[in-house]
């Protein structure tokens, strides 16, 4: 039986149900890689070159890590999988920069996706994935609808029931997916997460993010648990049309959960990713304009865990103060009181002796202050 290894980054949570059931109606077995560790990590990253971003990095070392353990490695070349919407160059460089940096990685099954060259040029890309497995172009055409369908079940699965790409997983395939913590933490707000796959569910280089935000008292939310109809609203709504594959997943993500009744949003980036610089750029605008709390979060090689920690901890604690009625209510009714209504409200954080400062130059302009409550 013929090994195929599927590294368990990039793509792996948003195609791994559909590419397993490919291989293995034709017969392969599918081997995946670990999830992250240092070592993966490392070695990935002394293979690449300093500018690349972090999600290649760990591919290469998730690809070093199936070395010995397969016959073939699949690494898909995916330039476009919607009409005019482009993936990022990474990706559609992805099997010859493997090949430049992992000399001895197995064989790779490299299908060219590409959806602006005609259905004729895509079905031939399938047929010739499926080949060394059978010679029968009917076999692999109901192999590849098949693997079609599960991959629409997975998708609505994670829509419908509120599941996050591990927990799907873990439910259509029991073994392939490592035990999931469910501490059942208590909630007291809603926190979205917007980014790509690759990087919210990867919790080495995310630093448990999901996990530390549940532990903080947060329920947290991920793009793929919202409607493909209501992320593509969110795009036309912001940009008109994407232009990016996985735009859904941020722009479009972000873009719903703005309008909806989330206490914040953080964005999860990685550095030297073109797309989402531009993207995380554009939301966090938009969000200011709504006043809705907004994190952005850039992953690289260096971000510290202490550092990460100390930045979701601060924003937490401003989006709880934030909804806290009580601290509102306190201003509102002290301008009712001075039946001063009209007035706008000036909020200055408390630092040190500078209330000091402040309420002296409010004195000298003859400003009224209000005392905020003890924190
Ligand atoms: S979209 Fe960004 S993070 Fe993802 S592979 Fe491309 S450059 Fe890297």
């Amino acid at each position: 039986m013929m090994r195929i290894g599927i590294p368990r980054a990039l793509l792996y949570y948003e195609c791994y149900p559909m590419w397993k059931t490919f291989f293995e109606e034709l017969g392969a077995e599918v081997v995946v890689s670990s999830p992250t560790t240092s070592e993966m990590f490392n070695s990935g990253c002394s293979r690449s070159i300093a500018d690349i971003c972090l999600p290649v990095k760990v591919f290469c070392g998730h690809v070093l890590s199936l070395v010995d353990r397969c016959d073939y490695v699949f690494i898909p070349s995916i330039c476009s999988v919607e009409h005019k919407v482009y993936s990022c160059p990474k990706f559609i460089g992805l099997p010859d920069l493997v090949r430049a940096t992992v000399p001895e990685c197995p064989p790779i099954l490299d299908p060219d996706i590409d959806v602006n060259k005609g259905l004729r040029q895509l079905y031939h890309a399938i047929y010739k994935l499926g080949r060394p497995f059978t010679r029968s172009p009917l076999k692999v055409k109901k192999t590849a609808e098949k693997a079609l369908q599960v991959h629409r079940g997975y998708r609505a699965q994670m829509q419908r029931q509120g599941l996050t790409a591990p927990q799907a997983i873990a439910k259509m395939f029991p073994q392939s997916e490592p035990e999931i913590e469910d501490d059942g933490f208590a909630s007291d707000m809603t926190i979205a997460l917007v980014g790509h796959p690759y990087l919210l569910y990867d919790e080495y280089i995310n630093h448990r993010l999901m996990l530390r935000l549940q532990r903080m008292g947060a329920k947290v939310l991920f793009p793929e648990m919202v409607a493909e109809e209501e992320l593509r609203a969110s795009i036309c709504q912001l940009v008109e049309r994407p232009y990016w594959s996985y735009e859904e997943e941020v722009i479009g993500a972000g873009g719903y959960y703005l309008q909806s009744d989330v206490d914040g949003i953080i964005s999860v980036a990685a550095f030297g990713c073109g797309p989402d610089s531009l993207m995380a750029e554009f939301l966090q605008r938009h969000a200011r304009r709504m006043n809705k709390p907004f994190l952005n979060l850039v992953l690289d090689q260096h971000t510290a865990e202490t550092g990460l920690v100390t930045r979701l901890e601060a924003f937490v604690d401003m989006t709880k103060r934030r909804g806290n009625t009580q601290v509102k209510s306190f201003y509102l009714s002290k301008l009712e009181e001075e039946g001063q209504e009209g007035l706008r409200a000036l909020g200055i954080p408390n630092m040190a002796n500078l209330a000091a400062a402040f309420r002296a130059s409010a004195d000298i302009l003859n400003v009224s202050l209000i005392a905020p409550p003890v924190t």
